[in-house]
């Protein structure tokens, strides 16, 4: 396989780091005097940056000769719906792992490159002539494609021009679906640790959220705590199945117990499932397929994972027609369509033999095997993980004092770039003890991550 370019310049680092270190200061005060209920995220995540950014001021990774002369360093300004997010702890890894000569082993990415043949219908769309603004939801060929793939999956015959739509990757159905079902106060059920869009667009539709947490080893459902967490005001419950950053899959004995809640309460459920082509200990099971639920569930899932393309950003929610309408409504002011010849390239991908989606998990099975028995050489406790490209350890074992501090050591004295889990948490102590490895790499960079480690991470308890 092709190996991809580096995708992140220095230029494209966004937010505080973008700015001098007492511009920073006063941006990090301003987020603490107006953090309100949210405080101990708030105050926890900037600290990490300026714990970054601080050690490293010398390498001047963002500013730019251009800066110094002519931006006005004024105090930035964010809605107060968005106030307490941060530059994505994505952004901010990757950027690291450039700066510091890491292995970035953080961002969810592919350093490989996605199907050849799926590349090819793309140039030849665009040669095509399919080139200007697609119909809102979808363009018709890749509108069928995921009805049929869904079918496949589940069994579940779903009207394409009426019950798919087509979005900017899985983010924009995400933000579509909340923005178009969720009305102001609505309460929202979230499992942390959460990928970070779910709190981000909740709060832009103003819902309250309602955080319950998935705990090691296995990170199973408590179910007595869910039952008390639904209200009158419940209005959704949101699961992302394969989870990220766990790896956990929702067994079918925990999905039959949130339909049967969300049936007698009358809540939604909105379902990530964009990793479900990525299950490796059991079969990806989605949440409509259940009795009772395809009518009360809005199923997400993007290209991106399944075809190695996730700067393609194509993803799609598959809903019954009385909720395709309000997130096709959020969807249509958002991005109104999405980019059109990859629209047609993806339907290709769509199309693809099952033979496909057989290599892509051997490949990542092998992929896995050297992550995870090297993580093991090298002493972390290592978390089952059964589906995505993700497996979260405790780095507890090397005597940092948190999953940030580890991180950074990691960075800076090591070289490999983890992802510190606390940020996937309502609160933040919660994940402290927790970081997540991705394995979407080529071998050969897992090996030498690996490598790197054992070299020079030393145990300490
Ligand atoms: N889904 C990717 C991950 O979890 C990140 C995507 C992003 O950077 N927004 O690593």
């Amino acid at each position: 396989m092709q190996m991809s370019q580096c995708i992140w310049t220095s230029h494209e680092m966004l937010g505080p780091f973008r700015f001098g270190p007492s511009i920073q200061r006063n941006f990090s005060k301003s987020i603490r005097r107006s953090a309100g209920d949210s405080r101990s995220r708030a105050t926890s995540y900037p600290s990490f940056m300026a714990a970054i950014s601080t050690g490293s001021t010398q390498h001047a990774a963002v500013s730019t000769e251009d800066d110094s002369t002519t931006k006005t360093h004024q105090p930035l300004q964010v809605a107060k719906r968005l106030e307490k997010f941060k530059t994505t702890i994505f952004t901010q890894m990757s950027m690291l792992a450039i700066k510091h000569g890491a292995i970035n082993l953080g961002q969810g990415f592919p350093n490989f490159d996605g199907p050849e043949f799926v590349k090819e219908a793309a140039i030849q769309a665009i040669k095509d002539g399919k080139n200007q603004y697609a119909r809102g939801y979808g363009v018709p060929d890749l509108n069928s494609a995921v009805a049929s793939r869904f079918k496949k999956d589940t069994g579940l015959e779903v009207d394409p021009e009426k019950e798919v739509t087509v979005t900017s990757g899985c983010t924009e159905a995400i933000a579509a679906t909340m923005l178009g079902l969720i009305n102001n106060s609505d309460e929202v059920i979230l499992f942390a640790p959460f990928y970070d869009s779910y709190e981000a667009t909740l709060s832009m539709a103003g819902a309250k959220i309602k955080c319950i947490t998935l705990r090691p080893p296995d990170f199973s459902v408590p179910i007595d705590e869910l039952k008390s967490a639904i209200s009158k005001n419940t209005r959704a419950i949101l699961i992302n199945t394969p989870h990220n950053p766990t790896g956990k899959m929702f067994t079918r004995e925990e999905l039959n117990v949130i339909a049967s809640l969300c049936i007698e309460n009358d809540v939604l459920v909105f379902t990530d499932e964009v990793y479900d082509k990525l299950s490796f200990e059991m079969d990806h099971i989605s949440m409509a397929s259940l009795p009772g639920m395809y009518e009360r569930t809005v199923t997400m899932n993007s290209l991106g994972k399944t075809f190695s393309l996730t700067g393609w950003k194509i993803g799609w929610a598959i809903a019954p027609p009385h909720l395709t309408w309000g997130l096709r409504q959020a969807h249509s002011f958002l991005t109104f369509a999405t980019c059109t010849p990859m629209q047609y390239a993806a339907a290709a991908a769509l199309r693809a033999p099952e033979s496909y989606y057989e290599e892509l998990k051997r490949d990542y099975g092998a992929k896995k095997a050297i992550l995870v028995e090297g993580l093991k050489a090298v002493g972390f406790k290592v978390f089952p993980s059964s589906g995505t490209y993700f497996v979260v350890v405790d780095h507890t074992p090397f005597g940092l004092k948190d999953d940030i501090a580890f991180c950074e050591y990691l960075i800076k004295e090591i070289g490999v770039v983890a992802i510190p889990t606390s940020v996937f948490y309502l609160n933040p102590e919660d994940g402290k003890n927790l970081v997540r490895f991705t394995f979407c790499k080529d071998e050969g960079t897992l090996r030498s991550a690996v490598k790197r480690m054992k070299e020079k991470l030393l145990l300490r308890n």
